[in-house]
């Protein structure tokens, strides 16, 4: 008997990708970033993206643990700022696919400001943004996509401020694609993971995903695998629907697809095109002195 083929084990597709050194990972059973990382890694195969050519940019909490698991280059930054640090990734070396994978509190509380700023000025950075309507790492803080009634560690009685609408929130600031799906659509993310890396521009996806200890648990969601379930009956593909009419409740529909998908001109598109046309007027100007 050959022990050679008794050492041999199936490798899972998505470990090549993965610093199996860094295993085990800190996530919960049933926590939903795993399933997005998986999908990540298929987006990289689906793209064919040189895996030299790509950074991943992360911020603070259970979702900013993703920039130490993946075997790219990687910034675990501070807290909220992981925007800000891509952007100036990629403005000091274009030829990168900067990509910022971090949580709804790091992105929209704490960095929130950077979120609509680098939206606006379209900097050319993919920003992944897994939403569990919580504060994961910290204990289950209401964060600012908690939906109405939802009971988090800071609000027992359930929370009274409306939450944002992501999708709307990138939209009006200037995202060229924006994208939603559930934890449940692993295909459509990979999908759209790959579409953002084909295009310029501050593209964004927001992945709902379950924290079955913090979130699930306190409103009575049930496990990983039960918000798998709640997800496939609540969400509607509406593509192309308008991100007014996305906000997401305690119950009810969630409405996933891609929503926006056009072109404008970069962040250092601009700055290039400036630069041009200030040197062409100089020259006309030292020309004619
Ligand atoms: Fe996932 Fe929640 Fe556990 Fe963090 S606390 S790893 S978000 S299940
Ligand atoms: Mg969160």
């Amino acid at each position: 008997m050959s022990t050679a083929v008794a050492s041999e084990r199936p490798v899972n597709p998505v470990e090549p990708f993965l610093r199996t050194d860094r295993m085990p990972h800190i996530w919960c059973p049933g926590c939903g970033i795993g399933t997005t990382v998986n999908c990540f890694a298929r987006a990289l195969v689906e793209s064919k993206q040189p895996l030299d050519k790509v950074a991943i940019v992360s911020g603070i909490g259970c979702t900013g643990r993703v920039a130490g698991y993946v075997k790219l280059d990687s910034f675990h930054t501070t807290h909220g700022r992981a925007i800000p640090f891509a952007t100036g990734l990629k403005l000091a070396n274009p030829g990168l696919s900067v990509v910022v994978y971090s949580g709804d509190g790091d992105l929209i509380a704490i960095g929130g400001n950077h979120f609509i700023h680098a939206a606006r000025r379209n900097a050319d950075i993919k920003v992944i943004c897994v939403n569990n309507f919580i504060y994961g790492m910290t204990g289950g803080q209401v964060a600012p996509t908690t939906p109405v009634g939802a009971t988090a560690t800071t609000s027992p009685y359930g929370s009274y401020e409306r939450p944002f609408n992501l999708p709307y929130l990138a939209e009006s600031s200037g995202a060229v694609y924006v994208a939603r799906w559930t934890a449940f659509h692993v295909r459509h993310i990979a999908h759209s993971m790959a579409e953002a890396f084909s295009k310029k521009g501050f593209c964004f996806i927001e992945i709902i995903a379950p924290c079955p200890t913090l979130y699930q648990r306190r409103n009575r969601l049930g496990d990983g695998l039960d918000t798998m379930k709640l997800y496939k009956q609540r969400s509607v593909i509406k593509n192309g629907a308008s991100t007014r009419d996305l906000d997401v409740g305690l119950q009810g529909e969630i409405v996933v697809g891609k929503f926006v998908d056009i072109e404008r001109p970069t962040l250092q598109q601009n700055m290039e095109q400036q630069l041009r046309q200030t040197l062409k007027d100089r020259f006309a100007g030292l020309g004619g002195a």
